[in-house]
C-alpha cells in the first residue's frame, strides 16, 4: 500500500509550528508495518487543498490529511476535499450528533460556528474525536482512501491510533507486511555493534539490521517484509540471537525504556530507592517519578548541592569533603549510605561530578562523576569520564545510573 500524507495549515508554511504531526503519522504507519512514501504540505487556500488532493489521489492507495477541519473562516479542508472529490458538502449526522454530545457532556451552549464542523462531503464515512470537537472523515476516491483528522496533535494521535491505522491495517490483512523489531542498547557505540551484530545480514539475507543512535541509547532496528506470522517467526528467532550477544548491556526492547524497565524491576524485587543527587540536579529523581505509580516504591531523593548540605542532611563528614574533594568515590559512597539511611530504603543511589563548563581541573575534568549505590550487600563507587556539553553530561550521568541500578536489580 502506497501511503502519503498531507499537512495543512499556513503556520506550517510561515514556520510558526513545527509539522511535529507529518513525523507523528510517518512512525505510527511504520510501526504497524507500513511505509509513507510521499509527504506535502499546504497552506490554507482551498485551491491549493484541492490541487494536492487530486494530486495525491492518482498516485497513492491512501492519504492521511491533517488540519483545517475546526469551526473558523481559515479551516478550508472539508470544502476544498468536496470541490476535489466532485460532491457537495452536506450535513452529516454522525458528526453534529458527536458535536451535540462533546457540548452537552460539558454542560457548554454550542455555537452556530461550531456546526460548520458538521457540515462534510457527501457520502464521507466519520471518524470518531474522543478528545475534542472536530470529528474527522474518510473518503474513497478514484481508489485512493482518504483519511482526514485534526491539526491539534493530540487529537490526531488518539483517532490515528484508534482508528485509522486500524482500518489500513484491516485493508491490508493477507498481504505482504513490514515488520520491526527494536531493541535498546547502551554502552556499546555503532561500530561496535556493527562489529558485533553485522553478520546476522548474511545469516538473513532478507533482514534489514539498522542502528540508529538516540542519545545515549543506540536501537537496533531488525526489520523484516512478508507474511506477517512468518515475518514474526523470525524477527524473534533473530532477536533472540542479538540478546544472547548484548548480554545484559540490552536494557529493553520495542515500547520500553531504561525508566519503565527499572520501575518494573524494582517493582518485582519488592525494593525501595532512595536518592542523593548533586550534579545532575534531581533529573535521575524526575526520571524515576515520570513513571506513574512510582510511589510504590520511590522514598525520597535530595538535591544536595552544596557541602554544608551533603553533611547536614546525609551526614557526609566534613573532613572527607575537604580531604577528597566533594566530586569523589569517598563523598559519593558516603551520600549512598547517608539517604539510603535517611530514608530507611533498599537501596541508595547517588551522583556527584562536574557538569562543566567551569569547575574542571587536570585530576578531575569536566565530565568526571561518581556515582554509588548503596544496598545491603555493601556500597560500591564508580568513577566516569563522560564527554559533551553540561546537557549531555547530566544526562548521560542520570542514564549511566539508571542502568546500573537496572543491573543490580537484576543480579538480586
Ligand atoms: P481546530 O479545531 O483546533 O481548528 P484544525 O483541524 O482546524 O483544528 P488547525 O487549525 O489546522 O487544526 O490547527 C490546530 C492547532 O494544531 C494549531 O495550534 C496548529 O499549530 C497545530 N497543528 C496543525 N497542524 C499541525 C502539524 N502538522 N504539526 C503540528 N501541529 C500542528
Ligand atoms: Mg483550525
Amino acid at each position: 500500500m502506497k501511503i502519503a500524507t498531507l499537512s495543512i495549515g499556513d503556520e506550517l508554511l510561515f514556520g510558526e509550528t513545527v509539522d511535529t504531526n507529518a513525523g507523528h503519522i510517518a512512525a505510527g504507519c511504520f510501526e504497524s508495518g507500513m511505509r509513507v512514501v510521499r509527504h506535502l504540505a499546504v497552506g490554507d487556500d482551498e485551491g491549493e487543498i484541492t490541487d494536492a488532493l487530486q494530486w495525491l489521489a492518482s498516485r497513492y492507495d491512501a492519504v492521511i490529511a491533517t488540519g483545517g477541519l475546526g469551526p473558523t473562516g481559515d479551516d478550508l479542508t472539508a470544502r476544498a476535499a468536496a470541490r476535489a472529490f466532485g460532491v457537495r458538502l452536506a450535513l452529516n449526522e454522525a458528526a453534529l450528533g458527536h458535536l451535540r454530545e462533546f457540548f452537552l457532556k460539558r454542560n457548554l451552549p454550542m455555537s452556530p460556528a461550531c456546526e460548520k464542523q458538521a457540515l462534510l462531503p457527501a457520502r464521507a464515512g466519520v471518524i470518531p474525536n474522543p478528545v475534542g470537537t472536530a470529528c474527522g472523515f474518510n473518503f474513497m476516491y478514484e481508489g485512493c482512501r482518504f483519511h482526514f483528522l485534526p491539526g491539534v496533535p493530540r487529537e490526531m494521535e488518539r483517532m490515528l491510533a484508534e482508528t485509522v491505522i486500524p482500518a489500513m491495517q484491516k485493508e491490508l490483512a493477507g498481504g505482504p507486511a513490514l515488520r520491526t523489531r527494536i531493541l535498546k542498547v547502551f554502552g556499546h557505540p555503532e561500530v561496535e555493534l556493527e562489529r558485533m551484530l553485522g553478520d546476522l545480514r548474511l545469516i538473513c539475507p532478507d533482514l534489514q539490521l539498522a542502528f540508529c543512535v538516540e542519545f545515549p541509547e543506540v536501537h537496533v532496528k531488525l526489520r523484516i517484509s512478508g507474511e506477517p506470522l512468518e515475518a514474526d517467526r523470525r524477527l524473534a528467532e533473530l532477536a533472540a540471537r542479538v540478546r544472547e550477544r548484548l548480554g545484559d548491556s540490552l536494557f529493553a526492547e520495542g515500547g520500553e525504556t531504561i525508566d519503565t524497565v527499572v520501575a518494573r524491576l524494582l517493582r518485582e524485587k519488592k525494593a525501595t530507592l532512595a536518592l542523593a543527587e548533586s550534579c545532575t540536579g534531581g533529573l535521575l529523581a524526575k526520571r524515576i517519578t515520570d513513571v506513574s505509580g512510582s510511589s510504590a516504591y520511590f522514598l525520597q531523593g535530595m538535591v544536595t548541592y552544596s557541602n554544608e548540605a551533603k553533611t547536614r542532611l546525609l551526614q557526609v563528614p566534613a573532613g572527607l569533603i575537604a580531604g577528597r574533594g566533594a566530586v569523589s568515590a569517598e563523598v559519593a559512597r558516603a551520600m549512598a549510605e547517608g539517604v539510603r539511611k535517611s530514608a530507611r530504603s533498599k537501596i541508595g543511589l547517588a551522583i556527584t561530578g562536574i557538569a562543566g563548563p567551569e569547575g574542571g581541573s587536570d585530576d578531575k575534568p569536566v565530565g568526571t562523576v561518581f556515582i554509588a549505590l548503596a544496598a545491603s550487600s555493601g556500597t560500591i563507587a564508580r568513577e566516569y569520564r563522560f564527554h559533551g556539553d553540561r546537557e549531555r553530561i547530566r544526562s548521560i550521568a542520570s542514564f549511566a545510573a539508571m542502568d546500573w541500578l537496572r543491573k543490580h536489580l537484576l543480579s538480586t
